[in-house]
């Protein structure tokens, strides 16, 4: 079974929107790195539509209406979105669920050490990374540094064009014969991810104590330019990404090159569709961006906690069902979801661990994988024919290319998703995605076909009855 390259199929005011849509979505992902900033400022477009927070509305004491936005964030790392339908709560909702987190380097709670005169952040990678993809590349740090006086303190620091960079450093050639002889898993271990992010020593009076000058002088920087000593550090969310904007890729300007592809390639169309309902739908629509998927959705912040539960248990209350639990239990189970995360591409560079029939190509648009998983599709979320069937109908419907995959071939490895902690209530959920080339790298690769197709099959998916 073919499936059509997206690009052949476009009118030419679908180009253009394709083309704007894109520049949307690579303006987001270079200006939001982090869980926190996706949040943030997924929250600051929701508010421009009118959406209120969950807490603003239970303080004013009135219902939702149909047509009524509402957002409930947990620790400012993961955000349920709502856009209130005309169907009564309990024959189902709609959801787009996606993750906001990427992989990265967080700096320890201990990260400062002087050694060689250089002054190094110590990290933890978080999530499945190549470890030796993130030396001699330019890191920038984005997070937070919570005080014992309750203020927070952002940080900001590679990304404007005027600011320093930092990097990892990696052994030259003419001494790497040892290394070179190592498995690439061992090329770079997780201790040795120590940023560079400083060199000039303090200037200090004659016979006053000469230690870690170099630290020393870091420290007094810190304190000037955040007003943060090195204790603060033990109470800090500091990550280490990729520095500089995502861009274009490719002289026809097809593809897009950028850090966080998965999962913000589908997270954005996932808000994006839902920011683009003006009016109340039939059934509710809901956004979920979750934290914490790429260490196993753990956490008040992860998909496993009760946060979705508890904020559908606050919208049935809003809506007329009190505080009871059937009719919230009757909601869930007669709801659907897409669990919208990223699809490995087909990369011919690596053809041997793709099952060619059953992958997904770039440009093909969006890739719905009926099952994930590894070994036996173990870990997987498994969607049913049924399911499958409808969300078919819907999407040639409305005109979606959209394509089928696994994760490469039986045997090879695999994946999962958010998908199959919604599965448990009952919920008709089925995974879907943008293909991704380098997915994990510090760089990924898309298509901007399949973005905007992810862009168009979420709206699609809105309108499911
Ligand atoms: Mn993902
Ligand atoms: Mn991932």
């Amino acid at each position: 079974m073919e499936h059509p390259n997206a690009w052949s199929t476009y009118t030419d005011e679908q180009l253009a929107e394709l083309g704007s849509f894109a520049d949307d979505y690579i303006a987001f992902i270079s200006e939001n790195k982090t869980e926190r900033e996706c949040v943030a400022t997924a929250i600051e477009l929701a508010r421009a539509k009118g959406y209120r927070s969950l807490e603003e509305v239970i303080e004013s004491g009135v219902q939702l209406r149909p047509g009524d936005g509402v957002y409930a964030s947990m620790r400012g790392k993961s955000l349920i979105l709502a856009r209130i339908g005309r169907r009564d709560l309990t024959q189902g909702v709609n959801i787009l669920g996606a993750h906001v987190d990427n992989p990265r380097l967080d700096i320890k709670q201990n990260p400062l050490e002087e050694k060689g005169d250089l002054a190094y952040l110590d990290t933890h990678y978080y999530g499945g990374i190549k470890k030796y993809q993130w030396v001699t590349m330019p890191l920038a740090i984005h997070g937070v540094v919570a005080k014992k006086d309750g203020s927070v303190v952002r940080v900001v620091v590679g990304e404007d064009g005027a600011d320093p960079v930092f990097v990892i450093s990696d052994l030259l050639i003419h001494l790497a014969a040892d290394q070179m002889e190592k498995n690439a898993a061992k090329v770079i271990e997780g201790e040795m991810l120590d940023v560079i992010v400083g060199h000039k020593p303090l200037r200090i009076e004659d016979g006053s104590d000469k230690k870690d000058l170099v630290k020393r002088q870091l420290l007094s920087l810190l304190e000037e330019r955040y007003g943060i000593a090195e204790q603060d550090l033990l109470s800090a969310e500091l990550e280490v990404v990729p520095a500089g904007p995502a861009r274009d890729l490719g002289f026809d300007r097809s593809m897009i090159l950028g850090y966080g592809h998965d999962d913000r390639s589908c997270a954005y169309p996932s808000l994006r569709a839902l920011l683009a309902l003006d009016e109340a739908p039939e059934r509710t629509a809901i956004t979920l961006l979750a934290d914490k998927e790429e260490i196993g959705s753990v956490g008040a912040t992860g998909m496993q906690s009760r946060f979705f539960e508890n904020v559908m248990a606050e919208l049935m209350a809003l809506t007329g069902h009190g505080d009871g639990t059937l009719a919230l239990r009757r909601c869930l189970v007669n709801s659907d979801m897409l669990s919208n995360d990223v699809s490995v591409g087909y990369d011919p560079s690596f053809a041997s661990v793709f099952e060619p029939k059953n992958t997904a190509y770039l440009g093909h648009g969006l890739s719905f994988n009926k099952f994930t998983g590894a070994r036996g599709k173990r870990g997987s979320n498994d969607a049913d024919a049924e399911y499958v069937a409808r969300v078919r109908a819907c999407m040639d419907g409305h005109g979606v290319n959209w394509q089928t995959a696994e994760i490469g071939k039986v045997d090879q490895g695999g994946g999962g998703t958010i998908a199959y902690m919604l599965a448990k209530y009952g919920i008709r959920v089925i995974d879907c995605g943008v293909p991704v080339l380098s997915m994990h790298a510090p760089w990924e690769v898309c298509s901007k076909a399949d973005l905007y197709e992810a862009y168009r099959g979420y709206q699609a998916f809105l309108t499911l009855v």
